[in-house]
């Protein structure tokens, strides 16, 4: 089946399982009627919790669900649905309190239902996952804590807006949709349990033994990784896995990174080329050979496509990494398509893989246009960032024809994405991996 075909069957069971519970709850015996504003703000909350609920599927990274997409869509897509789940979650509250004023009256102390108190409890811990997700950074959280406390917060979230949907009990007096609801949120919370529980387990039984640490040009470490004691898995050229070095599956410390080895190898042995650039990349130089370490692939849409295309991979800084995949693994099968490299760095010495894909050309009908940002006097070659002009010089017409691999620091991506469509290139001829997900 094609990615398209997949991406709408799992858009329409995505619209279904936010819908039906919805509409589920006006069959059978109905409450007594009540103003149209308390109902709409009724389907609002429930609207709500049926979004964040199935936020759990949508980070539970199953490869079969995001496989069409890619991650980093759905991570977005995780982050945009959220908020609009959060606002459903506070403008449920606000219109109840603006049709029936009588609410805001403070009950006697101890006399203060449980479905309020678990609903304030709810909108609380929402507010503070939102902040905490939008501002981690600027709140200087490190990823990790942000991570624990994420799952934390939306967990309360969730379980706040059940109990709360219980205790008020008005629609679910019928017991078949108070099975329905208590059955979904049961279901959400099982995706948090297979992602952080079932899968690390599985993984626990799958290790991988450090073979190599290679340095590389451009303060770049490569780890090659073999299975130990199974067959390991097959990747794409240019996916991605998420790599656990230190502890075990179970701590939330795996860092995702593109294989940069060909896809082409026999027993599962498999390679991730890992820049320095922050407090887990800066160690990875210091992983002793033979150390256990963790996989959890392959993961990503961003691999070659149709033969007959000229493949244009443009890459900048540690982006080479999925590009590098792809151009070992047509070397590997004697792939003839025209391929060409546009390759930004800064200077000439910190190229990596500089020498190998010189040795590649032999191989492959392979063009590499280096571009420097910063280069020696002496640079005869492009200088400067890859813009609209630059493409233009190097790419055959129609530009159209080519199908276009992007990956790099954002700023750039969003350039050379500008860049295509100034040269008319449509959206479906091009492919990006963003390497963060926030
Ligand atoms: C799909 C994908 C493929 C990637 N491939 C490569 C690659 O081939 N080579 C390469 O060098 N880099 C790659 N990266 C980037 C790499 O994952 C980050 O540079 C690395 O996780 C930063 O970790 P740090 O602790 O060293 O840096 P820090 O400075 O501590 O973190 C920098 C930022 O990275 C993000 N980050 C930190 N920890 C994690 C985590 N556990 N999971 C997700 N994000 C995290 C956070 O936004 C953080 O603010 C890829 C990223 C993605 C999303």
């Amino acid at each position: 089946m094609t990615y398209t075909a997949r991406s709408i069957i799992w858009i329409i069971v995505y619209l279904l399982f936010i819908l039906l519970p919805l509409f589920a709850l006006l069959l059978g015996s109905l409450p007594p009627a009540r103003d149209f504003w308390t109902e709409f703000s009724a389907a609002v909350g429930y609207s709500a919790l049926a979004i964040m609920g199935l936020q759990f599927g949508l980070t539970a990274r199953f490869r079969f669900v995001t496989e069409p997409w890619g991650e980093d869509v759905i991570y977005h897509f995780h982050r945009q649905i959220s908020l609009f789940a959060v606002a459903l979650a506070l403008v449920h509250p606000a219109i109840m309190l603006v049709v029936q004023p009588h609410l805001l009256a403070l009950p006697q102390y101890g006399e203060v239902p449980l479905g309020a108190v678990s609903a304030f409890l709810s909108v609380i811990a929402l507010v503070v996952l939102v902040v905490t997700a939008l501002w981690r950074a600027r709140l200087k959280i490190s990823y990790e804590l942000w991570h624990y406390s994420h799952i934390a917060l939306a967990l309360v979230a969730v379980a706040g807006a059940l109990v709360h949907m219980v205790g008020w009990s008005f629609y679910l007096t019928d017991s078949l949709k108070w099975a329905l609801w208590v059955g979904l949120t049961i279901f959400w919370i099982a995706l948090l349990f297979y992602i952080r529980i079932v899968k690390p387990l599985f993984l626990l039984r799958r290790p991988y033994r450090v073979t190599e640490i290679r340095k590389e040009r451009g303060e770049t470490v490569t780890l090659v990784m073999q299975p130990d004691g199974h067959d390991g898995f097959r990747f794409k050229p240019g996916q991605f896995g998420w790599l656990t070095v230190w502890g075990n599956p179970f701590k939330i410390t795996a860092h995702p990174f593109s294989f940069s080895s060909s896809a082409q190898t026999a027993d599962g042995t498999v390679a991730m080329s890992i820049r320095n650039l922050g407090d887990f990349t800066s160690g990875i130089s210091n992983v002793p050979v033979g150390k256990r370490i963790y996989l959890d692939g392959p993961y990503g849409a961003f691999t070659i496509g149709d033969p007959a295309d000229m493949h244009v991979l443009i890459a900048g800084g540690v982006g080479i990494t999925p590009m590098m995949s792809m151009i070992r693994t047509l070397a590997d099968v004697g792939d003839k398509r025209p391929v060409m490299l546009l390759y930004g760095s800064k200077d000439w010495d910190s190229i990596t893989f500089r020498e190998e894909l010189e040795d590649l050309k032999v191989r492959l009908d392979l063009t590499i246009v280096h571009v420097l940002s910063d280069p020696s006097a002496d640079w005869a070659g492009e200088r400067g960032f890859i813009s609209a002009d630059l493409l233009a010089r190097h790419l055959t017409r129609p530009y159209a024809d080519h199908e276009y691999f992007i990956c790099g620091p954002g700023p750039m991506m969003d350039a050379v994405e500008k860049a295509l469509a100034d040269l008319g290139v449509p959206m479906s001829k091009y492919h990006s991996e963003r390497y963060s997900f926030v």
